[in-house]
């Protein structure tokens, strides 16, 4: 019996959002008219971060970040899902950190792009989580898991030889030339991530790094610009 390799998995297709052609034709104005106001869905700790949520977005879009790099897990969401969550997003949806639920929408109102970078395959999930935290804006989000649906390209490691989330990074780069005709660069991204080899990979790419600890708010409140409002119960 012939013994054949087995045929290569097509990767997955993907994603066209109906949105995107607003939004191409007016990042900010597009990204905005998509993210529709959800206060009176937000908890009252969420609608307390509100003002300072979007001055830190605006402060984003002034410093010229076009790409938000997101890290999934103990990062957007408080826990560790293992790649193997199986509790359900409504469940998953209730650990996303308030931060992230109160800055995202605004990140969308100023044109910035969005992207989760994780090593978790659960990118269905994960979307599904998005979809409950952000609402219609959240297909507009960029998903880079490791579900096999992109193809790998040559990324450059830190200072360790630590490739981090930077493939990831690049790729979701790839997606925002394809939708928009120019690829975000240096600075313009930004990686907000928990884990330090990832952090000083970006950071050797010249990205801008956000480096979220937990129990470090103060740090964090430094690292958004002084943000006062910014509570413990928000990470
Ligand atoms: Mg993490």
């Amino acid at each position: 019996m012939l013994n054949l390799p087995a045929a290569p998995t097509p990767p997955k297709p993907q994603q066209q959002h109906s949105l995107w052609p607003a939004v191409l034709a007016s990042p900010r104005a597009g990204l905005a008219a998509a993210v529709a106001p959800r206060r009176a869905q937000d908890s009252s700790l969420v609608r307390s971060f509100a003002a300072d949520s979007a001055a830190v977005a605006q402060s984003m879009q002034a410093r010229g970040v076009r790409l938000l790099a997101l890290d999934f897990d103990q990062t957007l969401v408080s826990v560790h899902t293992r790649g193997m969550w199986d509790a359900g997003a409504a469940d998953l949806c209730g650990h996303v950190r308030p931060l992230f639920r109160a800055l995202l929408p605004e990140v969308l109102r100023q044109g910035i792009v969005v992207a989760v970078v994780t090593f978790s395959p659960q990118t269905d999930l994960i979307r599904d989580c998005l979809a409950r935290t952000v609402g219609d804006g959240a297909e507009l989000i960029i998903v880079r898991g490791d579900d096999g649906s992109w193809q790998r390209t040559a990324a450059a490691a830190g200072p360790d030889g630590e490739l981090g989330k930077q493939a990831h990074i690049a790729s979701a780069c790839d997606e925002v030339q394809r939708l928009s005709g120019r690829r975000p660069s240096g600075p313009e991204v930004v990686l907000v991530d928990d884990d330090e080899d990832n952090i000083g990979a970006a950071r050797a790419n010249g990205h801008g790094v956000w480096h979220l600890r937990d129990g470090s708010v103060a740090e964090l409140r430094g690292q958004l610009g002084g943000v006062a409002a910014l509570r413990p119960e928000m990470t």
